[in-house]
């Protein structure tokens, strides 16, 4: 379980793309703990420099301003690199139905360019965030790999094409890809901020204002609220994986089902509100429920989540009372 005892040859070298964002940042600092060398490539524009500030010192950290969607700035920073974690990409499924262009040259063309300059730079092992949106509006829980659906966003395409992309860089030139489709993350240093923010931080934010949250739809929708330990888990367990796997994508979750109005009174509890949420309309593009089957990735990179859903929560809510500054 976890991630503490993973070893990698001394010396190694990862590049995080997206390394200012929520999950970058958490794998940046995961890889500086064990040890190892970390650059970190970011364009700054959903992420923010205080996420990786406390990094600078360290001899390990380099950090590399700079655009994915540029083929050379990507063969800059493979250069020298054993893995590369790709994370750089726009999210929300919202967001993308309103600039699907925007979408096409970050996402897809981004990180073609990163598989393209990792290949071109020998690298290890090319391992890349995908989404649980790649399951579109198919209905049967838990969710499979292999059993999807139709498609509801260019989001969920952009990450769908990575994929058959990864695969083709497999196939054709021996880079060995892996895609992890991650369930809802939270945890800390996601930010709460904006219209598009994820609704943990942003319902913990609202709360410790006072201020009324609001829940879009009827708040019985339920998602695999997975934690960041668990993400960075299975980035760490992909680039040990073997050559056998790769090509493939996994479902990277907890594997369990939580409803949202749940969440929503077990946070009023754990800050002490008693604050009625707003409901709104539902959002286009979203599904009603969402679990993953996780046994691919347990079978396959020996993927085995050390946190379950309150144990997360609960931690996340202590880090973000500590950390969040409430204005
Ligand atoms: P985030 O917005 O916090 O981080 C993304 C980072 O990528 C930001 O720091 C941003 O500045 C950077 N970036 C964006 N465009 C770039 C570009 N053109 N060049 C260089 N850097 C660029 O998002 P996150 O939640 O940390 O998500 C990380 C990855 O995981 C994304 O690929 C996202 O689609 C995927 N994902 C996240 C979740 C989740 O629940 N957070 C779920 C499924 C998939």
């Amino acid at each position: 379980m976890g991630y503490e005892n993973i070893k990698f040859p001394a010396g190694s070298k990862f590049l995080v793309t997206g390394s200012a964002g929520f999950i970058g940042s958490n794998l940046v600092e995961a890889i500086l703990k064990l040890g190892y060398k970390v650059r970190g490539l970011d364009n700054l524009s959903t992420g923010k420099k205080e996420n990786v500030e406390e990094f600078l010192d360290n001899p390990n950290y380099e950090f590399l301003e700079g655009d994915i969607r540029d083929l050379e700035t990507c063969m800059k920073a493979c250069e020298g690199i054993d893995f590369v974690l790709n994370q750089a990409a726009w999210g929300s499924v919202p967001r993308s139905i309103e600039m699907p262009l925007f979408y096409e040259k970050v996402n897809i063309n981004g990180t073609l360019n990163m598989m393209e300059a990792a290949r071109q730079n020998g690298v290890k092992k090319f391992v890349y965030a995908s989404s649980s949106s790649v399951y579109g509006d198919e209905p049967n829980l838990p969710k499979k790999e292999g059993i999807e659906g139709n498609l509801l966003s260019p989001y969920a395409l952009t990450k769908r094409v990575n994929e058959e992309y990864g695969k083709l860089y497999t196939m054709h030139y021996g880079l060995d890809t892996y895609g992890l489709r991650y369930f809802n993350v939270f945890g800390r240093r996601q930010n709460p901020e904006g219209a598009y923010a994820a609704v943990i931080p942003k319902f913990i934010k609202q709360l410790l204002k006072g201020e009324s949250p609001t829940i879009n739809g009827d708040g019985k929708q339920s998602r695999d609220f997975t934690y960041i330990e668990n993400v960075i888990e299975a980035n760490l367990k992909a680039c040990k994986a073997s050559h056998e796997v790769a090509g493939h994508a996994f479902n990277i979750a907890y594997g369990g089902r939580e409803y949202l109005i749940d969440i929503y009174n077990h946070l009023c509890d754990a800050l002490g509100k008693d604050i009625k949420p707003i409901f709104g309309p539902k959002r286009t593009g979203d599904i009603k429920h969402s679990n993953a089957d996780i046994s691919k990735a347990k079978e396959m990179i020996g993927y085995d989540p050390a946190f379950n859903f309150a144990d997360g929560l609960s931690e996340a809510i202590s880090w973000y009372k500590k950390n969040l500054s409430i204005k």
